[in-house]
């Protein structure tokens, strides 16, 4: 599903994100990415939904090789592709029903199935009672929950998760992982870049260490590598 060749990234300036980045996420796969600040994770996350360009290596993602990848396709391979960060990026003007709307909106669903859709995706999350509350008016655990609402709407087959609880204590943290999980098992292939390793030890699921910018470890739950 996600495959990445001698992987390399230099932002201009000459600092080496990423060093020869080999790995494989299956479909139906769930995977932590960890590593020091700086390491290169959301780095690593950016360059999926081509928000940056590798310098060097492959990258395939859902069949497609992103280096052949032209300018007006990469509409077409984030549609597939949904997006969780840790300040969740809400618009603060709009509903909680309007933010979930809004990649529905943007793909062209017809207006008729989108009050439905909206509804279903709150309710996966917990939150068919608050549709109309603003943003500010929600908890930071809730806020991030719309946040995943909004990613998962599309029904993409993949999602990316870019230190989704860095602002949220423990219990809600284990929350939003357990949602992460529910929707791993319908068969959604999700990469959740975190540096909370205790949370990640609980979870038992594989996860890819990075080191200044290079894998240095791809554990598997029950030790097998
Ligand atoms: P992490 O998500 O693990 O904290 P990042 O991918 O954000 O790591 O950063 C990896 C390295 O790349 C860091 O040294 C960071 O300073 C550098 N970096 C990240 N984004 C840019 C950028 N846009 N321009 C230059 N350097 C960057
Ligand atoms: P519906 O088919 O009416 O959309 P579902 O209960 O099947 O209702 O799905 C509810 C919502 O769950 C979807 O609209 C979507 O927001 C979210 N979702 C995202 N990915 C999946 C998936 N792979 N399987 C089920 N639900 C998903």
């Amino acid at each position: 599903m996600i495959r990445f060749k001698a992987v390399s990234k230099r932002y201009p300036g000459g600092h080496d994100a990423l060093r020869g980045l080999d790995f494989h996420v299956e479909r139906g796969e769930l995977v932590f990415l960890t590593g020091h600040s700086g390491a290169g994770k959301s780095t690593l996350l950016k360059l999926i939904p081509v928000l940056e360009r590798p310098s060097g290596g492959s990258i395939n993602v859902h069949g497609v090789d992103l280096s052949r990848l032209g300018k007006r396709r990469i509409p077409f391979l984030r549609r597939r592709i949904g997006m969780i960060f840790q300040d969740h990026r809400l618009l603060l003007d709009r509903t909680i029903y309007d933010n979930v709307a809004l990649p529905l909106i943007i793909n062209g669903v017809a207006q008729r199935d989108i009050p439905r859709r909206v509804r279903a995706a709150l309710d996966k999350v917990g939150l068919l009672n608050r549709e109309k509350a603003y943003p500010v008016t929600l908890s930071g655990g809730e806020q991030q929950r719309v946040g995943i609402a909004r990613a998962v709407v599309t029904r993409p087959p993949i999602l990316l998760a870019d230190e989704p609880t860095g602002n949220l204590d423990p219990e809600l943290s284990a929350d939003i992982m357990t949602l992460f999980e529910q929707f791993n098992r319908v068969g959604v292939t999700i990469l959740i870049a975190s540096h909370d390793l205790g949370l990640i030890q609980r979870m038992r699921h594989r996860c890819l260490v990075l080191e200044r910018g290079a894998l240095i470890d791809d554990l598997r739950p029950g030790g097998a590598a």
